[in-house]
């Protein structure tokens, strides 16, 4: 299968030499994918097409936001409340049990 044929994974890099030049570059092993930036944190050309959330790696559609981000993520990973109650939630369960096991040890 030709390297093309995945869904690229953006993240944005400057590979300017003397000025900047950003592009969002595909950090797929052995891709050498990118798309050039009109701007630091805007590149129409790419607003509407498929990528990798580089958070939980479900395909996604680009949108402004997203590319305003350096590792851009799909709309259930860009600062979820949601994702951070759970996480929490769990710490606190973690904690709790950590205690309630080293009460049980004694
Ligand atoms: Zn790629
Ligand atoms: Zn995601």
């Amino acid at each position: 299968m030709p390297a093309q044929e995945h869904v690229h994974k953006y993240r944005r890099i400057d590979i300017g030499r003397r000025r900047q030049y950003w592009v969002m570059q595909c950090s797929l092993p052995k891709c050498q994918h990118y798309v050039a930036m009109e701007h630091k944190e805007y590149a129409p050309a790419l607003v509407g097409k498929i990528a990798l959330c580089n958070r939980c790696n479900e395909p996604f559609e680009l949108d402004k936001l997203a590319l305003t981000k350096k590792f851009p993520t799909c709309k259930d990973c860009i600062d979820s409340p949601r994702q951070k109650e759970i996480k929490k939630a769990s710490k606190f369960f973690e904690d709790l049990e950590k205690m309630l096991t080293g009460t049980d040890n004694q």
